[in-house]
C-alpha cells in the first residue's frame, strides 16, 4: 500500500458527477509501478454507459456553471490550487508510483500543472468582448465571448498531472464543463485531482474523470454529440484517429502531439550550456516527453568536444527506483517503450553509429535502461524520423547554418526545437526559420503556464497556456443590434 499523509487520495474508481461509482461487477484494471511490478490499486474502469452518463451530467451542470460571474469561477479554480499545493508531497507520490519518475521531478509537475490553476483563475475575469464600429448609425456590433459547451478531455501517460490542468484549467475558467479520459497506465494522479476538485467545491457534474478502455470509453467522448469540443494529448497516429471521428459531428479540436524536436549546437555555442541544455532536454522523465530532444547535431568545428562532454555528463545520471535518494532516472513505462529504445539503437549501430555511453538495458532489469549515447548519427537512421521517446541520443555532424535548418526541419512533426549559440544575428535567422510551435534558445527548458504550448504540421492544433489557451473553449458570437435612432 502507497504511504500517503492523506490516503482518501488514492481513488480506484471513477468520479462522476461528483460522485465515486464502483459497481460490483466493475471491469477491472490493475495500476502497476514501473519500476516494482507492484500493485497499487484494482481500477474499477468507467464503460460506455458510465462515460454517458458523465457527459449528460457535464450537460446538466453546463447552465449554472457558466452562468456564474467569472468572478466566482475564478474562486473555485483558485481554491483548486491551493489544495493541489497543501497536497503536493502525496500528489507526487502517487505520481511516482504509477509513472516512475524520480519524485523531485515529480513534484515539479504537480506545481507546474498546479500553476495553470492559479493562471486561469485569473483570466477566469478576463474573458472580454469587443465592439465594432457600426457601417450604420443604426446600428451597434458587438462581439461575445462564450463558452464552447462540454468538453472532452483524453490525456496520456508522461505527464499524468500536468497534461490535465493544462486543458481543465482554461475549459472551466471559460465557463464550460469537462468529462477527463485519463491514460490506462496512470489514472490514479487524474482521480486524486478529482478528490481535490470536489473538495474546492468544483460542483458536480463540471469535471467527471472516466478512466476506462480507449475504444469504449475514449470512442465515446468523441462520439458523443453532446460534447462540442475534443481537447487531445497524445500520438500523432490516435490524434489523427480522433480528429477523423470528431468530424463526424463537426467538434472543435485541440490536438498536442508527437514531436521529432532538434537540438543545434553551433560552433559559437558555450558548449557548457549547451551540454546541460541538451541533457536536460533530452533525458527528461527518461526522455519521455513530446519535447524530449530526439535528433542532436553538433557543428563540425565543436562536434569531438561536444559528443565527450554530452556522453560523460549522460553516463554520470543516476538510474533507480523514483522513490530513492538521488535517483535523476527511473524506469520507462513498460517493456514496448524499451523495446522501441532498443530497436532505434540497433537500428542506428547497424547503420554506423558508435555507441558512447550507456547502449544497453540497465543492471536493475524490468525496464530500467541506460541512459545512452550515440555519435555518427545520419539521415537515413531511424532515429532521424521517428520519435524514440525513450534514453538515446543521438549525435548528428553538420557543417553550415544553412544545412542544420535544413536538417532540423526535415520532418513532419513541429512541436519543440532548440538551439545553442552566442551569435545574436543567427539567434534571430535560426528562430525565424525553424518550423516548429516552440523554439528553446540557449536553454532546454521552456515551459510556463504563462506562455502558449503547441505545435505546428503533424505535432498538433491549438495552443495550451497563456492568454491564448482559452480561446480554444470559447466561441465568437456576433450580435448586430439595429434600431437605434429614433
Ligand atoms: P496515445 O497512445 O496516443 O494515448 C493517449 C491517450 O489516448 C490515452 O488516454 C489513450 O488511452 C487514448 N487513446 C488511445 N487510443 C484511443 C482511441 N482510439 N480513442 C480514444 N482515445 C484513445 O499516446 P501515449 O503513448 O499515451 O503518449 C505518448 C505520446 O503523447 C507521444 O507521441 C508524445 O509525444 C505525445 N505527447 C504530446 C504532448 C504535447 O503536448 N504535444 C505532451 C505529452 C505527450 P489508453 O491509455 O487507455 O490507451
Amino acid at each position: 500500500m502507497l504511504a500517503l499523509a492523506d490516503s482518501s487520495l488514492l481513488k480506484d474508481a471513477p468520479y462522476i458527477n461528483g460522485e465515486w461509482v464502483r459497481p460490483a461487477d466493475a471491469d477491472l484494471l490493475p495500476v502497476t509501478n514501473p519500476a516494482t511490478g507492484a500493485e497499487l490499486v484494482s481500477l474499477a474502469q468507467a464503460g460506455r454507459e458510465h462515460a454517458v452518463a458523465a457527459i449528460e451530467a457535464a450537460d446538466a451542470a453546463l447552465p449554472a456553471w457558466s452562468a456564474l460571474p467569472g468572478k466566482e469561477r475564478s474562486k473555485r479554480l483558485r481554491d483548486w490550487y491551493d489544495l493541489i499545493v497543501a497536497n503536493v508531497d502525496d500528489l507526487a507520490r502517487i505520481l511516482t508510483a504509477e509513472q516512475g519518475k524520480p519524485l523531485p521531478e515529480a513534484r515539479g509537475e504537480i506545481l507546474y500543472g498546479a500553476a495553470f490553476f492559479e493562471w486561469y483563475a485569473e483570466e477566469a475575469k478576463r474573458v472580454y468582448g469587443e465592439t465594432i464600429p457600426a457601417p450604420s448609425p443604426d446600428q451597434r456590433l458587438l462581439v461575445l465571448r462564450q463558452p464552447i459547451g462540454v468538453c472532452a478531455a483524453i490525456t496520456p501517460w508522461n505527464f499524468p498531472m500536468a497534461m490535465i490542468p493544462r486543458k481543465a484549467a482554461p475549459a472551466l475558467a471559460a465557463g464550460c464543463t469537462m468529462v477527463l479520459k485519463p491514460a490506462s497506465a496512470t489514472p490514479l494522479s487524474a482521480l486524486a485531482l478529482a478528490e481535490l476538485a470536489g473538495r474546492a467545491g468544483i460542483p458536480p457534474g463540471v469535471f467527471s474523470v472516466v478512466p476506462g478502455r480507449a475504444s469504449v470509453v475514449g470512442d465515446e467522448l468523441v462520439a458523443n454529440p453532446i460534447v462540442r469540443k475534443v481537447t487531445f494529448t497524445g500520438s500523432t497516429e490516435v490524434g489523427r484517429m480522433l480528429m477523423a471521428k470528431a468530424a463526424d459531428t463537426i467538434k472543435k479540436v485541440s490536438l498536442e502531439l508527437g514531436g521529432n524536436a532538434p537540438v543545434l549546437v553551433f560552433d559559437d555555442a558555450d558548449i557548457d550550456v549547451a551540454v546541460q541544455g541538451a541533457v536536460a532536454s533530452k533525458f527528461r522523465n527518461m526522455g519521455q516527453t513530446c519535447v524530449c530532444a530526439n535528433r542532436i547535431y553538433a557543428q563540425a568545428g565543436i562536434y569531438d568536444e561536444f559528443v565527450e562532454r554530452f556522453s560523460k555528463a549522460v553516463s554520470a545520471l543516476t538510474v533507480g527506483d523514483g522513490f530513492d535518494e538521488g535517483v535523476e532516472q527511473g524506469p520507462l513505462i513498460d517493456e514496448a517503450a524499451v523495446q522501441k529504445t532498443e530497436e532505434h539503437l540497433s537500428d542506428a549501430v547497424a547503420q554506423g553509429a558508435t555507441v558512447v555511453a550507456g547502449g544497453s538495458r540497465h543492471a536493475l532489469g524490468g525496464t530500467f535502461f541506460q541512459p545512452t549515447v550515440v555519435s555518427g548519427a545520419t539521415p537515413s537512421m531511424l532515429v532521424a524520423h521517428e520519435e524514440t521517446f525513450g534514453p538515446l541520443a543521438p549525435v548528428f555532424r553538420f557543417e553550415t547554418e544553412e544545412e542544420a535548418i535544413k536538417l532540423a526541419n526535415d520532418t513532419e512533426y513541429g512541436l519543440a526545437s532548440y538551439f545553442f549559440t552566442r551569435d545574436n544575428a543567427r539567434i534571430w535567422r535560426v528562430g525565424e526559420a525553424l518550423e516548429f510551435g516552440i523554439v528553446g534558445v540557449n536553454t532546454g527548458i521552456f515551459s510556463y503556464e504563462g506562455a502558449p504550448f503547441g505545435g505546428v504540421k503533424a505535432s498538433g492544433i491549438g495552443r495550451e497556456g497563456s492568454h491564448h489557451g482559452i480561446d480554444e473553449f470559447l466561441e465568437i458570437k456576433y450580435l448586430c443590434v439595429a434600431g437605434i435612432s429614433a
